[in-house]
């Protein structure tokens, strides 16, 4: 057994990261600013996207979306249960409600099939979630989309890379300290010009400049406030580690993808504990996903994830069903029967541990212990 225990997916962090924001803290500039700028521009031609605003958490940006968007009390909005409650939660700060459908139980991904029964005159958008690195089938979600006249805003948060060439979507992703880049916590919003402006406005009090062109020396005092907007904005020390971590980020997408193809192989044959199904020419491999079947283990999730951790591994649950918990589950009910996939693998699921500062033996240490953990039942 390991002496030491392995955390859960820990960020990779170099010393080009640390040189980036000793830099900014020496500048004299910390907030927003420069580095926000050039980040957003970085993530642009990093995704292709069309217009890309930095803010504190893809949750803010998943809000904005719904903001700009004029979604609000009397509105429905589709999205998927087996997600982190940010993506839910949003909805209900708008005073919209939130629409559960059902996940494929191969992929958890929404699925298009039942998202367009749960459709009604009420409904004013999806939000898809590329649940653990996969791409939802954005062919089918769009065209069920135009055919209703319902907007699309994508939860990225899994994603990195990502091609946004063509999309008309707003997309959030999110760079907390577990997510394939990270700036310790901040997100990005990503999508049509007009509607990013709007959010940009709405991300730092509704006022109508920034800081950075106030404090500037051509720069005036003066300021609107057009709308009460929130306090959304990344910092430039944030920006400048996004920078460095985008430039390592062919590095990641290699590291997962190899550490996805060995839990792959090492786990052909071990009954029990079966991998979702992914498509490796899609994925940005975020979360390696596997369900354990206590009908042949004779232990379940729960008990799974503790014996992990007595062997020094630490797993981690993406995700709890989220209309199982307390706020959902009473203000909807049940929904038992309608989201029965999603809250079959909301019990079963365990995200196995990948991070790029992890070596070789640290994913032999997690297969071995897996092994010990199965095998002695
Ligand atoms: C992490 C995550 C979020 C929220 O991201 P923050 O940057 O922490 O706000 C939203 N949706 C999903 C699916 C996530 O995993």
């Amino acid at each position: 057994m390991r002496d030491s225990f392995l955390p859960f997916s820990p960020p990779y962090i170099d010393e080009e990261d640390r040189r980036a924001l000793d830099e900014v803290l020496r500048s004299g500039w910390i907030s927003t600013g420069p580095k926000t700028s050039m980040f957003e521009q970085e993530f642009l031609k990093a995704t292709s996207g069309e217009s890309a605003l930095a803010l504190n958490s893809c949750t803010a940006g998943l809000h904005l979306a719904l903001r700009v968007l004029e979604i609000g009390p009397g509105d429905e909005v589709i999205t998927t249960p087996m997600t982190f409650c940010a993506s839910a939660n949003v909805i209900e700060h708008v005073g919209a409600t939130t629409c559960f459908v059902d996940v494929d139980p191969a992929t958890l991904l929404i699925d298009p099939r039942k998202i367009e029964a749960r459709i009604t005159e009420k409904t004013k958008a999806i939000i898809p979630v590329h649940y653990a690195g996969q791409l939802c089938d954005m062919g089918r979600i769009n065209k069920i989309a135009s055919d209703n006249g319902l907007h699309v805003i994508e939860d990225g948060a899994h994603l990195m890379p990502a091609d946004l060439k063509g999309n008309k979507n707003l997309v959030a992703f999110s760079f907390y300290a577990n997510k394939n880049i990270t700036t310790g916590e901040g997100g990005m919003l990503v999508g049509p010009e007009d509607l990013i402006k709007r959010a940009r406005v709405l991300s730092l009090h509704g006022m109508n400049k920034d800081a950075w062109k106030r404090y500037d020396k051509s720069g005036s005092w003066k300021y609107d406030v057009v709308i009460p907007g929130y306090k959304y904005n990344m910092t430039d020390l944030q920006a400048a580690m996004g920078l460095t971590q985008l430039k390592k980020l062919d590095h990641f997408y290699e590291h997962r993808k190899e550490a996805f193809i060995y839990f792959t192989e090492a786990l052909r044959g071990v009954e029990g504990v079966e991998p979702i199904k992914t498509d490796f020419e899609k994925s940005s491999f975020h979360l390696f996903v596997v369900r354990i079947k206590k009908e042949i283990l004779g232990l379940n999730r729960d008990e799974f994830v503790e014996s992990m951790k007595k062997k020094n591994i630490g797993v981690s649950v993406h995700y709890q069903s989220l209309h199982t918990s307390s706020y959902y589950s009473q203000k909807y009910g049940s929904q038992k029967e309608n989201l029965s996939h999603a809250g079959q693998a909301g019990e079963e699921v365990v995200s196995l541990p990948i991070s790029p500062s992890y070596s070789k033996k640290d994913y032999d240490d997690i297969i071995f212990s897996l092994r010990s953990v199965v095998s002695l039942r």
